[in-house]
């Protein structure tokens, strides 16, 4: 544990993602072994988003790691919803395949709603598909979305309590912060959940013991939001270019974070200001490092409980 004084201990989802990839490459061994063939999960990206591209291979490479089968089904910009819901029909109808991943956003004029819902509610591993909503909503067996479901395993497996604890989580989208604040009501925390509209946001999440960030505003939350030794989760990913930026955000860690302006063009930094944070809370996670990793373990996770569930072994 890294913890100097007046530092927040650094909590290394890419540590507690590797634990969770082994189990998993352990379990899809023995799974291969009992049944003849591994869990498959397939992919599909519609449209030319690089970042989309680039998530989408790191998940195929992941699992193809971890020995699960996987396939990446590439649609063209132009493809239409009728397509891709008869994509989706078709991988629904294989019987070799577990999990189907539609990777968002899909471009405009896709009626995303409609292709979620059409995807067998047995193979929906990103856990998106309103019955598996309505499953996590009464706390009954389902499918997780993977960011939420590794924000848990972080959290427990790090031995951070959450029975009784306020957790307060700033989002509420469909993929982070509603099903996380279901999760976290699940393991007995009280939860308040912000959003854009909330008024005085500093005078609430000042009164969490666990602070989840889910904006997408580059370090929104700064030290005056965080009650002293909170354990503090920024699951933001956002770009920055900017050197100022850089060294207000970094202070005298930013020689790595210039470095990767120089290479790359930009560098990561989440929706909490790290070194503003970091001297006040307890716990935090890193952005690149923290969050990220999880989302990918468990998606792998999802896909092998998919290929149990589908064969009876759970
Ligand atoms: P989203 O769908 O855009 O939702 C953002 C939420 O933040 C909304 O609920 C919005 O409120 C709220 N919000 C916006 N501005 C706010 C403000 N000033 N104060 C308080 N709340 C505010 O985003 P998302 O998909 O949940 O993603 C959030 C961030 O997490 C992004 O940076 C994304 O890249 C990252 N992410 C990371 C992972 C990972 O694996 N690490 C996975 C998913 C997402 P309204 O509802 O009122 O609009």
């Amino acid at each position: 544990m890294n913890k100097e004084k007046g530092r927040a201990t650094v909590l290394d989802g890419a540590r507690v993602a590797e634990a969770i990839r082994r189990e998993v490459a352990c379990e899809a061994a023995a799974f291969r072994d009992e049944h003849g063939s591994v869990p498959c999960l397939v992919a599909v990206r519609v449209g030319n988003d690089p970042a989309s591209a680039v998530y989408v291979r790191n998940k195929v490479r992941t699992s193809e790691m971890l020995g699960l089968y996987s396939e990446h089904h590439e649609l063209p910009e132009e493809t239409t919803t009728e397509e891709l819901l008869a994509e989706v029909e078709r991988l629904n109808a294989r019987d070799d395949v577990d999990g189907i991943l539609i990777q968002l956003p899909l471009p405009r004029g896709i009626a995303e709603a409609r292709v979620l819902e059409a995807i067998d509610p047995a193979k929906d591993v990103d856990g998106f598909h309103p019955l598996n909503v309505g499953r996590l909503t009464l706390g009954r067996m389902g499918f997780a979305p993977c960011t939420p479901a590794g924000i848990i395993e972080l959290l427990t497996r790090e031995g951070i309590r959450l029975c009784g604890q306020h957790a307060c989580i700033v989002g509420r989208s469909h993929i982070v912060g509603r099903p996380l604040a279901q999760l976290l009501l699940q393991h007995d925390a009280t939860v308040t959940i912000c959003h854009s509209r909330t008024q005085e946001l500093a005078l609430l999440t000042r009164q969490a013991d666990i602070l989840i960030a889910a904006v997408g505003r580059v370090g929104l939350i700064r030290a005056e939001h965080v009650k002293p030794g909170a354990t503090v989760i920024d699951v933001g990913m956002n770009k920055i270019t900017d050197m100022v930026m850089v060294r207000d955000f970094f202070g005298e860690n930013s020689a790595a974070r210039v470095e990767a302006i120089q290479k790359r063009g930009f560098t990561l930094v989440g929706d909490v200001h790290p070194a503003e944070v970091e001297k006040v809370a307890g716990h935090l996670t890193p952005v690149p490092g923290g969050v990220g990793p999880l989302t990918v373990a468990m998606l792998m996770r999802n896909t092998l409980t998919a290929a149990q569930q589908r064969r009876g072994v759970l």
